[in-house]
């Protein structure tokens, strides 16, 4: 194993590069490589003006997720017994209300004190190698029980007392829209494919309080359990990557579970809102499956909206790393500021991920519920984002060619407008939601009683 910090040297780098057998070796593999001038005249054909953005209403409320997970070892003596910490913030940035301090640069100390408080994330602890919980035998089981406990506790409610507006729920009304045979069509139900312990399956389990028991072996089942995060759970090494995955999860379910309070308190408020997840539109691993849930359910959150005349649900995933990312830095120079390309599967499979094995239904058909972007501002900065496809499913004859397509994206001259907003914001700062949280003095948003208060145009209008 290499000592912490012996390929940070750049020398090494380069050294290992000028080595005749690694270069032999990188010359038989397939990655990203800088384009020609030729190719680079290519591929900034494909890049096109955005739409105008001249009088759209920017919204009035932004909330930006963003999540971290550290693994840690409780003793130093026990290097191998670790936990995970998994911290998730959620952070509102009202823009009517403090739009105006961005020109002074003010920056409220306290506020930005209190963002860093612990308290204001939502913090999940979960075992990670050589720990049982709650008298489990073994890692596995304690994650799958600690999981599913954390999704139903009263910290990811919005109202406490009241255990339907927790996360847990949610989940329910995702997997209950689940396409195909896994759906249930009842909130109240959702399908697990197999038993943890017994391996039958599928099993039903309903949103209630009570333990629940497998009908073929009555261990214990849970419905986080169709998350199926803990089939990747490893009982005697680290599980960084669960964490990795649950965090993952929890980042792309937090803005459904925002929605889905305010669909049902206040549907209004959500035209005047953004959502700002620090990653591509799309789920990886074994929880996939969701990304096609929240397809369907995006699409019918859109039609209520349509119906109030209120402007679609504005969710937009911003990549600061990657290999889009990494591959605008190799184009950036061949492509023309105020410039917009939606990637398509061509382009990506010949520029961005030369080599790799296409996918028979589109790339992402498993994963992505969102088009990844390349935005080129005016002042000559490129941005990676992702919008949610505007269909409910992918079950359309042509989707891999209808989801590039940008008229299709009404807010997309929102998403401009935003981005040419936060600029230089944006583009100083990896980590998005706490840099704007620090720069725009945000209230930290952890579901609670106060976030319907917060974000009722009511509430607002009562306060000016
Ligand atoms: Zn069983």
């Amino acid at each position: 194993m290499p000592y912490q910090g012996e390929f940070a040297n750049k020398a090494s780098h380069f050294d290992i590069v000028k080595d005749p057998e690694v270069a032999q070796f990188l010359e038989d593999c397939g990655y990203l490589k800088p384009p020609s001038e030729e190719e680079g005249k290519v591929i900034g054909a494909f890049f096109e003006v955005p739409p105008k953005v001249d009088n759209v209403e920017l919204p009035q409320q932004i909330i930006a997720i963003d999540g971290s997970d550290y693994p840690s070892s409780i003793y130093e003596k026990l290097p191998s017994t670790e936990i995970g910490y998994v911290k998730v913030s959620s952070v509102l940035i009202d823009m009517a209300k403090f739009g105006s301090l961005r020109v002074g640069r003010f920056v409220d100390p306290f506020r930005v004190a209190e963002l860093q408080n612990d308290n204001n994330a939502l913090k999940f602890l979960l075992p990670s190698s050589n720990i049982c919980w709650k008298g489990k035998t073994s890692v596995r089981d304690s994650f799958r029980a600690v999981v599913d406990d954390h999704l139903y506790s009263a910290k990811t409610r919005f109202k406490p007392d009241e255990p339907k507006t927790s996360l847990r729920t949610t989940l329910f009304h995702l997997a209950s829209r689940r396409p195909g045979d896994m759906g249930t069509g009842d909130t109240q139900i959702l399908k697990l494919h197999k038993c943890p312990s017994c391996g039958s399956g599928p099993i039903e389990v309903r949103d209630i309080p009570e333990t629940q028991n497998c009908p073929n072996c009555n261990a214990e089942v849970y419905p986080s359990d169709c998350l199926r995060l803990w089939e990747e759970v490893n009982e005697f090494q680290s599980n960084t990557p669960v964490m990795s995955r649950f965090m993952q999860v929890i980042e792309h379910l937090l803005p459904m579970h925002y929605i889905r309070y305010l669909v049902e308190n206040s549907l209004v408020s959500l035209g005047s809102l953004a959502f700002f997840v620090d990653r591509p539109l799309a789920i990886f691993g074994t929880a996939a499956w969701l990304h096609r849930s929240i397809m369907l359910y995006l699409a019918e959150v859109n039609e209520r909206l349509r119906k109030i005349h209120q402007p679609q649900l504005l969710i937009i995933g911003l990549q600061k790393s990657g290999q889009v990312v990494d591959h605008v830095s190799l184009i950036e120079r061949f492509v023309q500021p105020n410039q917009i390309f939606a990637i398509d599967d061509g382009y990506r499979y010949r520029y961005i991920a030369p080599g790799r094995d296409r996918s028979q239904k589109g790339f992402g058909d498993e994963t992505y519920y969102g088009q990844d972007f390349i935005y080129k501002t005016d002042s000559g900065r490129s941005f990676v984002f992702a919008l949610p496809y505007t269909f409910a499913s992918k079950d359309s004859g042509n989707f891999v060619q209808v989801k590039t397509e940008i008229h299709r994206y009404s807010n997309l001259p929102r998403v401009i407008a935003l981005i040419n907003h936060f600029e230089c914001d944006l583009y100083e700062n990896a980590l998005i939601p706490i840099a704007l949280a620090h720069k725009h003095t945000a209230i930290s948003l952890v579901p609670g009683g106060r976030v319907l208060d917060i974000l009722t145009r009511e509430a607002l209008q009562k306060k000016s």
